[in-house]
């Protein structure tokens, strides 16, 4: 229970798949970066989500000013967290990771053919699980034909300073498809 700073790099954000109803697909995150909302440093490292308990899932000490970032959320699915304020500063990693359907929808304007709806049939076959971010965005690299390589870095929002590596590889894909996306890359 808790959470505590990466050491490894197996640990794996996932994603529930929703396709049937309106949803498409929910973020399940297990590896996230903080910033300090006392002195606005973005912390230079990933944290872990350990699982939480009445919504507590940990405090870290911040790198910059020494003060105490704490982490809250408020589900099972862990689709956002709460640092220091609950419940004003909420950060949904459908927004922060781009773990969006409608950034995959925009696979409708791809220029090969019934794109959108080979990704949608291939999706629907995990409907009701969870699949890691990584595999996700296999299956619609195999789809489009676009390979990613993991070597490019993102910055969704300028709070944070880093991404998961699944993350930034899934962004990776977006990039490469060409689909219209709120990020930078660094
Ligand atoms: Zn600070």
């Amino acid at each position: 229970m808790g959470m505590d700073i990466l050491k490894s790099a197996t640990r794996k954000n996932k994603v529930y798949i929703r396709i049937k109803s309106e949803c498409k697909f929910i973020p399940d995150i297990s590896v996230f970066p903080l910033y300090c909302t006392c002195c606005n440093a973005p912390q230079s490292k990933l944290y872990e989500h350990l699982g939480s308990r009445y919504g507590q899932v940990g405090t870290a000490i911040c790198e910059k000013c020494g003060k105490e970032i704490c982490v809250t959320d408020h589900d099972n699915i862990v689709a956002s967290i709460y640092i220091n304020n609950y419940p004003s500063n909420e950060i949904f990693f459908n927004k922060l990771y781009l773990l969006d359907w409608k950034f995959v929808d925009k696979l409708d304007e791809f220029p090969i053919k019934n794109t959108l709806e080979k990704v949608t049939e291939e999706l629907k076959k995990y409907d009701g699980n969870f699949i890691n971010v990584d595999e996700l965005r296999e299956i619609i690299e195999n789809i489009i034909n676009i390979k990613t390589d993991g070597k490019m870095r993102f910055i969704t929002d300028e709070r944070f300073s880093i991404l998961p590596d699944d993350i930034n590889r899934w962004i990776e894909l977006l990039y490469r498809a060409k689909i219209d996306i709120p990020a930078k890359v660094v």
